[in-house]
C-alpha cells in the first residue's frame, strides 16, 4: 500500500463544540494514541502496565508490613495464603482501567460472606466485592461485584467455583480540595463481560457495617496503591493488568 502523504481529513471552519475549545469535527484536535489490542480477549493491550507476571510476586508486598507479599504462586496465578494478609502493587495508580481474573476455591467452603471472599480495593480504600455467590445468596451490596456496602452488583454473572472469571473495571478517583470532595469516585465494572456497575459514584470509603461503610471521604493522595483481600479464603488471581487513565 502506498504511504499516505496526506494528514488526516478534518475542519477549521466549523462551528465551537459549546463548552469546548474544539470545532466540531476539528482539525488541530489530538489524535486518539494508537493502541494494539491483546491478542486474546483480556490480554494486556500494549500500553498497559502489567502487574502480576505469573512466576513471582515482584510488585506485591504485604499492606501490613511492606515486606514481599507471601501469597502463593503456582502455574501463573497467585493464591490468597489465610493469614499473609492484605497484598498491595508498589506502584501507585489513581484514575484507570483494571483488568482482573479470579477463581473460587473449587472446594466450596462456608456460605454467605464466608464463601470465596475477597476483593479489589482501588487506591487501597474502595472495593468492588471478590466472593462465590454461585448459587450462594447473601446481602445484595456484598455480592460479587457490589461496591462493597455501597452498590449491589446489577446482576449476579458469577460462574463455578473454580472457572476463571474477569473483572474489567474503570475507576475514576476522588477529588478534593482541602477537606472536601469535589468529585466522588466512580466506578463502571463489568464482570465476565456483563456490565454489573454503570457509573455509580461513591458515599466514601467502602467498608464493613458502620461507620467505615458510611463514612464521608477522607483526603487521601491522587495515587494509590491497588490492594487485593486475604479475606481468609484461598481465591486466585491471575492477569492483572492496568492503564492510567487522564482525570
Ligand atoms: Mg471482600
Amino acid at each position: 500500500m502506498e504511504a499516505k502523504t496526506v494528514p488526516y481529513d478534518g475542519y477549521l471552519d466549523t462551528p465551537f463544540i459549546p463548552g469546548s475549545k474544539w470545532r466540531v469535527h476539528d482539525k488541530t484536535r489530538p489524535l486518539p494514541p494508537v493502541v494494539q489490542p491483546g491478542a486474546a480477549a483480556g490480554a494486556p493491550p500494549s500500553d498497559a502496565m502489567v502487574l502480576f507476571n505469573g512466576k513471582d510476586m515482584a510488585g506485591w508486598v504485604s499492606v501490613k508490613t511492606g515486606d514481599p507479599a507471601a501469597w502463593k504462586v503456582e502455574d501463573g496465578y497467585m493464591e490468597v495464603v489465610r493469614g499473609a494478609g492484605n497484598i498491595r502493587t508498589t506502584a501507585q495508580f489513581g484514575d484507570c482501567q483494571l483488568h482482573v481474573e479470579f477463581a473460587s476455591p473449587v472446594e466450596v467452603v462456608g456460605n454467605g460472606q464466608g464463601r470465596g471472599n475477597s476483593g479489589v480495593f482501588l487506591m487501597g480504600l474502595y472495593e468492588v466485592q471478590v466472593l462465590n455467590n454461585y448459587d450462594n445468596p447473601t446481602y445484595s451490596d456484598g455480592t460479587c461485584g457490589a461496591i462493597y456496602g455501597q452498590h449491589p452488583p446489577l446482576a449476579n454473572a458469577c460462574r463455578q467455583p473454580g472457572e476463571w472469571q474477569s473483572y474489567d473495571i474503570v475507576f475514576h478517583r476522588p477529588i478534593f480540595k482541602g477537606n472536601k470532595v469535589v468529585r466522588k469516585a466512580r466506578f463502571i465494572v463489568f464482570q465476565n463481560g456483563v456490565v454489573v456497575q454503570d457509573c455509580v459514584g461513591l458515599k466514601g470509603g467502602t467498608g464493613w457495617m458502620g461507620p467505615h461503610a458510611v463514612s464521608d471521604y477522607q483526603p487521601h493522595p491522587d495515587k494509590m496503591p491497588i490492594q487485593l483481600q486475604d479475606h481468609g479464603n484461598p481465591v486466585r488471581y491471575r492477569n492483572l493488568w492496568v492503564r492510567e487513565l487522564a482525570d
